[in-house]
């Protein structure tokens, strides 16, 4: 017989945090908390297994299960003193999902599930309350309407609104138990002629009908959505939790609340949440009442009138800063919890691993550590390194003029920028035109989830710092200003509005998630300032690494960022790269068309001091830190004159005529400018060109080693050789230009030539090319475009459906193929330090700053990754990780 049914409750459980993946995170933590001792409404979870076994076997569930659920619920009868369906004294139960990993929102919840006309009325006698019995009937058979019923919850709202109007009240607790009774004969009915069946009054049949629904929702499109975008294996499945309900909507001494045991925007170590009186369940993060702080503190901070549940409910208040405290302590992370308060009594509904900001991870993990919570290994591993690109980019100039438009909670910290639209499918349509979008919704829900990947930032009009809205930006990165309250939208209209002043969808907002602020049009950013606990983190993060990492760089900006950012040399500084100012291209044009010797070396006449006082400035930015810089490898279409007024300009400069140029640029127009005449070709064909690159590049290292009174070593790079006689060829045209200026500087440069591998050839003959080449560094943009047959440039339209029919996992020019470009990378690392001992070797191309690359990077051995400069943290993390988990 299989076990499908773990119970909990009373102080023990048969399950516990480790058996996550049986019981999903909900579930295993509900036993946790039992075995701790805190105090949790008893209950069972039917296990992650049978939702495959349901799914597989066309949504029948084993013969052996019933028995196991029947025995379960009779425990938590006895437990809780009451009898499921029981005219007198019924027990009502919650069931909720729970996968292995949180998936917020993905699933739906069932409460108050065992009403119907005959135990509503015992809930009502035992509780001596009978407006709180007809409200929890009425919000059991909406949710259950909604959830497993599948009746739209607007069909509710709807009638509730309505009926509100009739009864002449606003607030849905001015309601009296008549007038919901009243109610729930309008829901019974509503229920009745959606779904041609009577609301279903046997406790039973509503609890499998709920089981079902819970499994069911594993294969809902927004939960296939999540799973996609989070890469959570199907097979996972998910739990059911059921459990004895307590109530927090009996009266003024009952509430319920969330909250997170850090502040989960900023990591602050301080107790952060929300609470509601007398209000059940998803009432605080549903958005439809304005939720209250749990502390003064919290409170005094955003100014709210409210008061806190610290004075309102001092004792209780004490009780969950304690088990707040226990949890942090027991599970040595941040937590999310859930709790309700029924007449006095705290009860823990949920913990779990708070989702939060990249800024808040980083402080939670450094404090922890710095407290002895965790070791500084397992800090650095908490953080994901792509996260990091939250931190890194620019923020909202402090000085730059602001059109607040509203203002709302400051839900998720950074800026963006974009036009707005007010559905999720048009953000998404949008967004995949490339247009950045800032999505405004009244309050966001699970349906949106796409929507909010999509757009740039997202702002609504309701909920609090829990909402919906609030917590999947943040887990997210998307900046959010949530519960602009003074906004009103108007979806038909496609407009919002506060007071007289009006944006429309499709004009631009920026929000500033960390304000709180909702701005007109576009405002200037700034480079963002970063963290102690950022440079805590990086630090401990470099002790653990062994890659180096350097950085592709060619400016002075962006040398200056990767510095900052840590980057340990460049390796890689794409020379043509140089010449994309309007006033130099001009000099590089007429060099690529020149029709003979004499035109290029005229013309690379022009080009060697302003070659020369780039890579002079490289030198002093780099300060003696290693600078490889690659010999031109220009796209030649990126690079030929088109039109009437840029032919006219090389003709000038060149002092030919008009036709002549034109005649030249289309000569050169190649049918596959990717496999055409580029890289180390256009040297061998015109060797004045490495001779120029070469001259600039010695006469730079011997005058600002001279300012340094310490010699600057260049790395050369020769680009896409296919032979070894390639590259000597072009070393031998250098190392004879070194002795030149070695002649004419009275002290000969030292540097080193080294070669690309970006060709399967030169991969394959590595061990030959090794005999000459000083260092590898390996292209693996074109080595994949090579390796695939695949160009970088076209490959756009067909990847999403390889994706689709799973022949790529993910695109291979962001994450490498390790199996295939891997493999020839592996070789080509044997044969070069087979033949030269100590050969340095690293990577140049996107890969370099991708996390997964990156470990990749590690574990075949390379000296270093080289990546553009915003990356330089990711890597520098990444390559801490992976050798982390090598350790281990
Ligand atoms: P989610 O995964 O979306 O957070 P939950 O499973 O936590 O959903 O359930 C939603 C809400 O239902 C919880 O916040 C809690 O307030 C309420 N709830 C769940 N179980 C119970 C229970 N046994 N008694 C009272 N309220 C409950
Ligand atoms: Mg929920
Ligand atoms: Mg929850």
């Amino acid at each position: 017989m299989t076990k499908w049914v773990y119970g909990f409750g009373d102080g023990a459980a048969e399950g516990g945090a480790e058996m996550r993946n049986l019981l999903g995170g909900k579930g295993a933590n509900l036993a946790e908390m039992c075995n701790l001792g805190l105090p949790v409404p008893p209950g069972y979870s039917i296990t992650t297994e049978l939702c495959a076994h349901y799914t597989d076997n066309g949504k029948r569930f084993p013969d052996d299960l019933k028995g196991q659920v029947e025995a379960a619920l009779r425990g938590v009868e006895t437990a809780v003193g009451a009898r499921f369906g029981d005219a007198e004294c019924p027990l009502l139960l919650s069931v909720r999902s729970g996968a292995r990993v949180s998936m917020p929102g993905m699933m739906d919840t069932v409460l108050n599930l065992g009403l119907n006309d005959a135990t509503v009325a015992g809930l009502a006698a035992r509780s001596g309350d009978a407006r709180f019995a007809q409200d929890s009937y009425r919000r059991f058979i909406q949710m259950y309407g909604d959830v497993v019923l599948g009746v739209d919850h607007y069909h509710f709202e709807d009638l509730l609104e309505a009926h509100k109007d009739d009864c002449g009240v606003t607030l849905d607790t001015e309601l009296t138990a008549e007038d919901l009774q009243a109610l729930i004969v309008l829901f019974k009915d509503k229920v009745a002629t959606e779904t041609s069946t009577p609301f279903p009054q046997d406790p039973d049949a509503q609890l499998w009908g709920a089981i079902s629904a819970v499994f069911g929702s594993w294969q809902t499109a927004r939960a296939v959505t999540y799973r996609r975008l989070n890469d959570i294996p199907e097979e996972w499945g998910t739990a059911v939790n059921i459990q004895a309900m307590v109530f927090g909507n009996m009266g003024e001494d009952c509430a319920t609340g969330v909250a997170f045991t850090r502040d989960p925007s900023t990591g602050e170590n301080s107790f952060y949440g929300e609470y509601l009186i007398n209000a059940q369940g998803e009432d605080v993060v549903a958005g439809i009442r304005t939720p209250q702080r749990l502390t003064i503190r919290g409170k005094e901070l955003i100014g709210a009138s409210q008061p806190a549940m610290e004075e309102v409910m001092p004792e209780v208040f004490a009780q969950l800063e304690g088990i707040r405290g226990q949890l942090e302590r027991h599970y040595r992370d941040m937590q999310d919890i859930e709790f309700t308060v029924q007449r006095g009594k705290l009860w823990m509904l949920q913990t779990r691993d708070g989702k939060r900001t990249t800024a808040a991870a980083i402080k939670i993990a450094v404090d922890m550590a710095n407290a002895g919570l965790i070791d500084r290994k397992t800090a650095v591993s908490r953080i994901d390194p792509a996260s990091l690109d939250q931190l890194l980019h620019p923020t909202l100039d402090p000085d730059a003029e602001r059109v607040i438009f509203a203002r709302g909670l400051p839900a998720s910290p950074g800026a963006a920028c974009g036009r707005v639209v007010f559905s999720a499918d048009e953000a998404e349509t949008l967004a995949g035109q490339g247009e950045a979008v800032i999505l405004v919704r009244l309050e966001t829900s699970p349906e949106d989830i796409h929507g909010m990947h999509a757009a740039k930032g997202i702002l609504t009009a309701r909920g609090g710092m829990t909402s919906h809205a609030a917590v999947v930006a943040r887990g997210m990165g998307r900046p959010c200003v949530a519960g602009a309250g003074e906004i009103r939208i108007d979806y038909q209209a496609g407009e919002m509005r506060v007071r007289d002043a009006t944006i429309r969808a499709g004009d631009i907002i920026t929000i500033d998630g960390a304000a709180g602020e909702v701005i007109r049009g576009a405002v200037p950013t700034i480079e963002p300032m970063l963290s102690e606990d950022f440079g805590t983190l990086m630090k401990w993060a470099d002790e653990f690494r062994r890659l180096g990492v350097r950085t592709n760089a060619e400016t002075a900006e962006e040398v200056a960022t990767a510095l900052r950012f840590g980057a340990e040399g460049i390796g890689l500084s794409r020379t043509e790269h140089m010449f994309f100012d309007a006033d130099r291209i001009v000099a590089m044009r007429e060099m690529i068309v020149a029709e003979d010797e004499t035109g290029r070396r005229a013309a690379l006449d022009k080009i060697l001091p302003m070659q020369r006082a780039d890579f002079a400035e490289l030198f002093r930015l780099m300060k003696g830190l290693p600078v490889t810089i690659r010999l031109l490898d220009p796209p030649l279409h990126e690079f030929l004159p088109k039109g009437e007024a840029e032919i006219a300009a090389v003709a000038a400069a060149a002092g030919v005529s008009v036709e002549r140029v034109r005649r030249r640029a289309l000569r050169l127009e190649e049918t596959n400018p990717m496999l055409g005449h580029r890289g180390c070709r256009l040297a061998i064909t015109y060797p004045e060109i490495c001779e120029m690159q070469a001259r600039a590049i010695f006469e730079a290292a011997v005058t600002v080693s001279e300012e340094f009174g310490a010699a600057v070593e260049p790395e050369i790079m020769v680009p896409l050789i296919a032979t070894r006689r390639e590259f000597d060829i072009l070393k031998a045209i250098i190392d004879r230009v070194a002795e030149d200026v070695g002649a004419e500087r009275g002290t000969r440069p030292r540097y080193l030539v080294g070669t690309m591998i970006e060709l399967p050839r030169a991969a394959l003959r590595a061990g030959d090319i090794a005999q000459s080449a000083e260092f590898f560094s390996f292209g693996t943009n074109d080595l994949t475009q090579t390796v695939y047959g695949i160009s970088r440039d076209d490959s756009a339209s067909f990847l999403d459906d390889y994706q689709d029919a799973g022949i790529f996992d993910c695109d291979p020019f962001v994450s490498i193929d390790e199996e295939g470009v891997g493999e020839l990378i592996r070789i080509a690392i044997e044969r070069g330090r087979a033949a030269r001992p100590g050969l340095k070797m690293g990577i140049c191309g996107e890969h370099g700053g991708d996390p997964a690359s990156v470990n990749f990077c590690h574990r075949i051995g390379l000296d270093y990754v080289s990546c553009s400069p915003y990356r330089v943290p990711i890597a520098r993390l990444a390559a801490a990780q992976a050798a982390i988990a090598d350790e281990t």
